[in-house]
């Protein structure tokens, strides 16, 4: 008999839309340069500009304000590494304001550029955030001093989905005449955002988390906010940008982005009753289960959860060989046995961080894939705590908790 096959990854990739798929199949014959000024040129470049405007409509954005970039990765090290030049010239009224505030929940693409910073001079404060994976909202208020130049704070986590209060994290950040960015790559096409009302300089975004292709992001610069390219060399995206542009995976990221518009509403509903059947299912049949991350300003397709006594990694391999997808902690963090920062950030032991699953839910799953999961997990919990010595079931000793 055939295993059936359950992807709940969805924070590391998700699978194309068919409709996604389709856009861009049809676009491969497009091969014109946008750049280039006779009908194939234009032809690309109309497809271009298209794209950009769905894009920016999406998120409440004027078009000019959107620059296509090759990932969320680069997207994020465009924004920090504006701060490496702020002594320089490149933005003037910015050159006293040389420190940066970030998280200690940030994707390594933020992290590691921030230390990266760090060893050449810009300060960076990162910031503690509670049990839930919540911003310290005082320690940032303490840290907001005159030579902050940049706040960037994710808007939701992809280890453990708790999403922050970006709106009132840019206003302090504005009240003091720093700027703000957001990494949105997680909460694009999960929750409804609106540059304007988040108050946000920069966001972050990336196609391949939202059934759109890899290797495309875009970055919101707000108008008339400081900027320098990271990538230099060619006039592309008015100069902020240097590189031929994507063309196809431009327009996979733009069908993305509509097919989210349309689909996102119905599907959250449909997230919630799942993520909950899911939480009940594993309380009712596997004990010492600890759910990590916020209760409930959290997303709706991330459900991350501790089982002291036995390691992520070894449930992540055992639900593999039954067809079931999940992942431990991030995607970027696997390969390395170091437990999730994000999960030690929150105040989780090591061996609590170490014996973490995620499950990230997308368009695709069913209550179907979900009772799936629930039959499987729980003997593989058993099988996995008999072989440890640090989990006892039903004593006093349960070690990782
Ligand atoms: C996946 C991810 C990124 C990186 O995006 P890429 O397009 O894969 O480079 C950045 N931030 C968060 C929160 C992510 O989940």
């Amino acid at each position: 008999m055939e295993t059936r096959r359950v992807y709940l990854d969805h924070n590391a990739t998700t699978p194309l839309h068919p409709e996604v798929k389709k856009e861009m199949v049809e676009a491969m014959e497009m091969f014109g340069n946008p750049s280039s000024m006779h009908a194939f040129g234009r032809e690309a470049r109309a497809n271009v500009e298209h794209s950009r405007q769905v894009v920016a409509d999406f998120i409440g954005a004027h078009e000019d304000e959107l620059v296509f970039v090759g990932s969320g990765s680069e997207a994020n090290n465009t924004v920090l590494s504006l701060f490496a030049c702020a002594s320089n010239l490149c933005l003037p009224g910015f050159r006293a304001k040389t420190s940066i505030i970030t998280t200690k929940i940030e994707h390594p693409c933020v992290l590691e550029t921030s230390e990266c910073l760090a060893h050449k001079g810009t300060k960076v404060k990162f910031l503690d955030v509670d049990q839930y994976g919540r911003v310290d909202m005082d320690q940032f208020k303490e840290y907001l001093t005159d030579n902050v130049g940049l706040v960037s704070v994710m808007t939701a986590n992809n280890e453990i989905g708790t999403i922050q209060d970006i709106a009132e994290i840019a206003k302090l950040a504005h009240a003091n005449g720093s700027l703000v960015h957001t990494d949105a790559v997680q909460a694009i096409g999960k929750m409804r955002m609106n540059v304007s009302d988040l108050g946000v300089d920069f966001l972050t975004m990336s196609a391949h988390k939202i059934y759109g292709p890899k290797g495309i992001g875009a970055l919101y610069v707000k108008k008339g906010t400081p900027y320098c390219p990271f990538i230099r060399g060619g006039h592309q995206e008015k100069g902020r940008r240097a590189g031929t542009e994507n063309t196809l995976g431009i327009i996979g990221l733009a069908k993305a982005i509509e097919m989210r518009d349309a689909e996102m509403d119905e599907e959250i509903k449909r997230m919630v009753e799942m993520k909950q059947a899911l939480k009940n299912g594993i309380e009712g049949s596997i004990d010492d289960a600890v759910f990590n991350g916020h209760p409930t300003l959290s997303m709706p397709n991330t459900l991350n959860v501790s089982f002291p006594g036995a390691e992520g990694e070894a449930i992540m391999l055992y639900l593999d060989l039954q067809g079931i997808a999940v992942s431990t902690g991030s995607a970027c963090a696997s390969g390395s046995l170091d437990p999730s920062h994000v999960l030690l950030a929150t105040g989780s032991s090591p061996e609590r961080a170490h014996g973490s699953i995620r499950i990230s839910m997308g368009r695709e799953t069913t209550m179907e894939d979900i009772g799936c999961m629930l039959d499987v997990l729980p003997g593989v919990i058993k099988r996995i705590r008999s072989m440890s010595t640090a989990y006892i079931t039903g004593g006093e000793h349960v070690a990782a908790k």
